[in-house]
């Protein structure tokens, strides 16, 4: 029940949405304008509103300001939770929800009241911190600083500093092998009946899944030979709590770690929250801080963690404006954070863009600049915390790219995973797809420049070049001095700063920088693709290159090796140093300069790579790789240009650096295998796409069907009159759809280009009829949020593209329709036509179709009480496609017209059945 209504703020408060605007004035009248006058009124004096970007988006005019109550919220409520929307802040603050849209500007009158009101409170959770602050924010000029300034008491005593307050980790032994243990059947039921709680009804594929899973877990006979196994797991069958019944029991038993890997962040959420089922003593919050072991710690690429030495350099003066505001925003969450993770932890998704996505990227450590135990912060680095975690842990949850990583490259052995679940398997291939990749471009290689000699003419910040990280080695050790000074000298050679705009005018500088130009002008020579036109990426195929291409390239590779060599040479003076301790190197001294070697060891692979890629153009073609040119463009602008290599079969090098070395591997999935409709086949793509092949490894199969009853909750419908291109008529039948869903439709787009021409055509007519239309892509909001809003409101509707595609979880009423603006197929580029050749032409782009089809389908019947429709606008839908819907899904070829009558009709009958949503938190056995 909603609290009683707060004072409200006697500010004027606007509200701007697709449907209209509404301004309410500090004496409380609300009034509908017009755009025109909400911006004046806006620049007259300063308004509430919430999320002002979207409010400037709505209004058609970017340099809107006001209090934005967002802004205040995490100001006071650091690290919580809150759909940024006017419905999502009345929940989070205990309001009642606003009606309608002219009801919004009232609500925040009322949310700024109850946010003041905290302020004020003696039970405010949040408070330490805050009034120092505030005195910050005041000097930054932080339009709530003033407002807010008479409701924070100054504390008796100073505050504590963020980076006093902060816990240390501490160091722990290394843990013992784990336990060479045989998982007994009937102890794993048990554990799973446990899971799933008393009185849950009992499912028998999920018992046999479990059972299945334990084998994973069992001991190997032959080096190099890990238990592999391959389990699809339809949606609702409890994978999650199926597997992590035999993991929780192997840990427990064997004193081992186990990890669980997935692909979207969403699942991660949800096993984060899952785990607490198994080890519901010791949650993943607090403990580090409490000192004990934490039993599950989600862990995830550095570049995901706040760095406190870029925020303490932030916060004194590396940013100004509105950054350094969100700097101070963000060092208020930093000391409420559970775990420092900025992208899909607990940093509202919404903070970076009413600020600005860099930089919340430039508090991160995305480059590598790391100076380990150099830093000042190191003891209570999150980075740090996790990797020291996650080696006492027992249960390690993190993504496919990570594990790749961790295994190709880990900086310490007792942290490289042995035994592993990949949940959304069907994401293996992708994920080992980039991380085993090659790419020599403008951006990554002046990356490498800014890393080797750091700031370079006016660049602020606490960047710092190799010999300023290693000043200490160079004083002490004269050759690792001239290794560094050589190196310096070497990387002038890369491309800096304003290389793209030198490509450009033709005046490249450097030989990288030369073979760039040489890079694009063939590509636009050949590109074929009618990218050009378009504005979008362009390509061509390493094929073909004249004499002058290749001497550029001679000359490149020429230079990465100059550049390589002092780097190995510095390398092998670290490894002595460490061999031969001189007497200053304290065991903090030695931490550093192996993380120094850690991040040269890295580097010198990449420039490695590169060099074998430039060895390679003009000579025999290798029949590994794939290897191509290629433009970066977005709307026709240039962001990056370079060479590419690609593995073939990306699961060769998988199997050998991720496989081979492991004691237990599983892939997941409710879409692992293809359905072909010819049953035998069924695995075949599934075994080849898991890289066992490669190890000679015969993976264990397992199968556990869905209990959903697709024949009652879903049909397919095949919309065959909304002509293919035909933009106006594509927007008329999604908003037709939406119109008869009334909301809850996630539409589905291969283009970008058409999901906004879509959006720009139906949003407003929506919104004047109560429905509301989120985009990607358009809206300035990320992903993550889009979805927390779509799953928040049932009359919402949401476009996107792939990451849609199976990132979303909404199970219940707020997913109701997906629709396909057309048949999925695979973008034709070079390296999709490489491994088309060489998987069977057409037959692989059906798989990539079925695969697609089924991952959006598997979006809308989440639980056993969801129905709904899979709609896919498409005049000739090829019927082998046809199998890639689960078994009994009623599939119909009928006009939009007939389509819109039965959603109409289900969404009336389910108006008089209407069954409560489903709890997430609570629907355990979903999987
Ligand atoms: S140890 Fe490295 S990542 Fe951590 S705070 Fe310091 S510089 Fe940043």
């Amino acid at each position: 029940m909603a609290a009683p209504r707060p004072s409200p703020l006697p500010l004027g408060a606007l509200h701007a949405s697709h449907g209209g605007c509404w301004l309410r004035d500090s004496d409380g009248r609300t009034r509908g304008l017009g755009k025109g006058e909400a911006i004046m009124a806006s620049a007259d004096t300063p308004l509430l509103m919430l999320n002002a970007p979207l409010v400037a988006t709505r209004l058609g005019y970017p340099d809107l300001s006001g209090l934005d109550l967002l802004e205040l919220f995490a100001f006071v409520h650091p690290a919580r939770f809150c759909v940024p929307t006017p419905k999502g802040l009345a929940t989070a603050l205990g309001l009642a929800p606003p009606a309608s849209d002219d009801a919004v500007p009232e609500l925040l009158q009322h949310a700024a009241g109850k946010l003041l009101e905290t302020c004020e409170s003696s039970n405010w959770a949040e408070r330490e911190g805050a009034w120092s602050a505030l005195q910050s924010l005041s000097r930054l000029r932080w339009p709530w600083a003033q407002v807010i300034a008479p409701h924070i008491k100054q504390p008796p005593r100073a505050e504590r500093w963020l980076f006093t307050r902060l816990p240390e980790w501490e160091e722990a032994p290394d843990r013992p092998q784990p336990g060479q243990i045989v998982l007994d059947p009937e102890a794993i039921d048990a554990r799973l009946a446990f899971l799933t709680g008393a009185g849950a009804e009992q499912r028998p594929g999920q018992q046999a899944y479990a059972r299945e899973a334990g084998h994973t877990f069992a001991p190997r006979q032959q080096p190099g030979l890990p238990h592999v196994l391959l389990a699809q797991a339809g949606t609702g069958t409890g994978k999650t709590l199926g597997y992590l019944a035999p993991a929780s029991l192997w840990a427990e038993q064997s004193g081992g770690t186990i990890w669980v890997s997935t692909y979207t962040k969403n699942l991660q959420r949800q096993l984060r929250r899952e785990s607490r089922r198994v080890w519901p003593d010791t949650s993943t919050e607090g403990s580090v801080a409490s000192g004990n072991r934490q039993r599950v710690v989600v862990r995830k690429g550095r570049e995901n963690y706040l760095c406190l030495l870029n925020l303490e350099d932030a916060l004194q003066g590396g940013f100004s404006g509105r950054p350094a505001i969100m700097a101070q925003l963000i060092a208020r969450w930093a000391a409420y954070t559970q775990d420092g993770d900025m992208i899909g932890g607990d940093l509202p998704g919404w903070l970076g863009t009413l600020f600005r996505q860099r930089g919340i990227k430039a508090l991160t450590d995305q480059r590598g600049e790391c100076v380990y135990a150099g830093c000042p912060h190191y003891r209570k680095c999150f980075i740090e915390r996790s990797a020291r975690a996650s080696a006492q842990a027992d249960l390690v949850i993190a993504n496919h790219a990570l594990v790749m990583v961790n295994a190709a490259r880990g900086r310490d052995h007792a942290q490289r995973p042995t035994r592993i679940v990949f949940d959304e398997g069907h994401h293996v291939f992708e994920a080992a797809d980039s991380t085993f990749s090659a790419a020599l471009t403008g951006s990554e290689t002046i990356e490498l420049r800014r890393w080797v000699i750091g700031p370079e003419r006016g660049s602020k910040g606490r960047r710092r070049g190799l010999a300023a990280r290693l000043a200490d080695v160079s004083s002490y050790d004269e050759q690792g001095a001239k290794a560094i000074a050589a190196a310096r000298e070497a990387a002038e050679a890369l491309p800096a700063d304003g290389w793209l705009q030198r490509l450009h005018d033709e005046a490249p500088s450097g030989p990288l920088e030369t073979l760039l130009g040489a890079v694009r002008s063939l590509t636009y020579a050949r590109d074929e693709s009618g990218g050009q036109e378009a504005g979008y990426g362009i390509e061509t195929e390493a094929a073909q290159l004249d004499g002058n291409f290749v001497e550029l390239a001679g000359q490149a590779q020429a230079a990465l090796a100059e550049l390589r060599h002092p780097l190995m040479k510095l390398s092998n003076r670290l490894e002595a140093l460490l061999e031969e301790p001189p007497d200053w190197l304290d065991g903090l001294g030695r931490a550093r300069i192996e993380g120094a070697r850690h991040s040269l060891g890295w580097r010198i692979d990449l420039i490695a790579a590169w060099e074998a890629l430039l060895d390679r153009l003009g000579g025999p073609v290798d029949p590994d790789f794939v290897d191509w040119l290629a433009v970066d463009r977005s709307e026709a602008r240039e962001y990056d240009t370079g060479i590419h290599r690609r593995w073939l079969d990306p699961m060769k090098p998988f199997a050998r650096v991720v496989l081979e070395p492991s004691h237990g591997v599983m892939l997941t999935s409710a879409t692992l295998t293809d359905r072909s409709g010819h049953e035998d086949d069924d695995w075949e793509t599934a075994i080849a796409r898991s890289g066992a092949a490669h190890i000679d490894v015969a993976p264990r199969l397992c199968m556990a069907e869905s209990p959903f009853d697709y024949s009652n909750q879903a049909e397919v419908l095949i919309v065959t009159d909304v002509k293919r291109g035909d933009i106006p008529a594509l927007a008329g039948a999604y908003a037709r759809l939406i119109e008869a869903a009334e909301g809850g439709v996630l539409g589905l787009f291969t283009a970008i280009r058409r999901l906004r021409a879509v959006y720009g055509r139906i949003a407003d007519h929506l919104a004047r009829a109560g429905l509301p239309l989120y985009a990607q892509h358009v809206d300035p909001i990320d992903t993550g949020t889009l979805v927390d809003i779509f799953r928040d409101d049932p009359h919402a509707s949401l476009l996107g593209t792939d990451a849609l595609r199976d990132g979303v979880d909404v199970p219940g009423h707020s997913l109701r329709c997906v629709v396909m603006e057309q048949v999925p197929w695979p973008k034709p580029g070079i390296l999709h036509r490489a491994r088309r050749a060489m998987n069977g032409g057409s037959s692989y782009d059906d798989r990539i179709i079925r695969a697609r089809l089924a991952q959006g389908f598997g979006r809308l019947i989440r639980s056993r009480e969801d129905r709904g429709h899979f709609v896919v606008l498409s005049a000739a839908f090829p019927s082998r496609l046809l199998t890639a819907f689960p078994k009994g899904t009623p599939v119909i070829r009928l006009t939009l017209d007939e389509a819109l009558q039965r959603i109409a009709s289900s969404v009336s009958l389910d108006r008089t059945t209407e069954p409560e949503t489903p709890d997430t938190q609570d629907a355990g056995n979903k999987g």
